[in-house]
């Protein structure tokens, strides 16, 4: 792994975007500090100008766990993509099967909210509905490591057996069959007929997308993981900005063809 802000990974990088990138993101411990609460998670104000700026001059997606709207509300600039549901929500020609993933996690639930769930009982376990995935929350459980066992022993009775995807204190479920990050990185690079894509987070999710060893895909790690397959790093969440700043003077050209027509247009007059 080398250190993405060092001058040859930045003179590396600056060659790799020189022709249509697609600029990937995720959202927490990644644009966004974490935080114990998920639902006060933000993203840092100069973060958000310096990520306006990049949209307006290449292809820029945001790829979450968390679901589509409650993404949106996080991001002060609309990226080309957003995909939520750890790549099960939002992938453009994924729609047909995103609403089977749908009527699985519906199914799921309907058995789950059950009164006579024993998980209930639990005090500070959560169950989210994020449509097109599940996820039990057990940040706030007394005893955080029998709560997630107790979760796990329960999600292995469900029929369709779920995926599981482990998070923080939580525990995502998602359908047989759902794409993940890496899935949904190669997916999105086809859509846009981008040459390059470039791709930072910082968690388990994340790795699908760094394990790609995909040449058109550069992967950078929020902080330096020895066991990452990711390319590159930054030190923490804290230099993410100054690598999106690296990133905007790389990036000069509008990339968006209207944009690049009405320049030409303009030009020509
Ligand atoms: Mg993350």
């Amino acid at each position: 792994m080398r250190y993405a802000l060092s001058p040859g990974a930045l003179a590396e990088l600056a060659r790799f975007v020189q022709n249509r990138p697609l600029l990937a993101f995720d959202i927490d411990g990644t644009l966004a500090p974490i935080v114990s609460r998920p639902w006060d998670a933000r993203v840092p104000q100069t973060l958000q100008e310096q990520l306006s700026r990049l949209a307006a001059r290449a292809r820029v997606a945001v790829l979450t766990g968390r679901a589509v709207a409650d993404a949106k509300g996080m991001l002060g600039f609309t990226p080309a993509y957003l995909v939520g549901n750890h790549g099960a929500e939002g992938v453009p020609g994924g729609e047909r099967a995103a609403a089977a993933f749908a009527r699985i996690c519906s199914s799921w639930l309907a058995t789950l909210a059950d009164t006579a769930e024993a998980w209930r009982e639990t005090h500070g376990v959560a169950l989210e509905d994020k449509v097109y995935s599940l996820a039990f929350h057990y940040r706030h459980a007394e005893d955080p490591a029998r709560a997630r066992s107790l979760i796990l022993q329960r999600v292995a009775r469900l029929d369709p057996c779920p995926v599981i995807i482990h998070g923080k204190l939580v525990v995502n479920l998602l359908a047989p069959g759902a794409p993940h990050k890496g899935d949904a990185m190669m997916a999105l690079l086809a859509h846009c007929g981008c040459n390059r894509g470039v791709y930072i987070g910082d968690d388990v999710t994340d790795e699908d997308v760094f394990r790609l060893r995909e040449p058109a895909v550069l992967t950078v790690r929020v902080e330096h993981e020895p066991g990452s397959a990711a390319d590159m790093y930054v030190k923490g969440q804290h230099e993410v900005e100054r690598f999106v700043h690296e990133l905007n003077k790389m990036v000069s050209a509008p990339s968006d063809n209207r944009m690049a027509s009405r320049v030409s247009s303009r030009a020509g007059r």
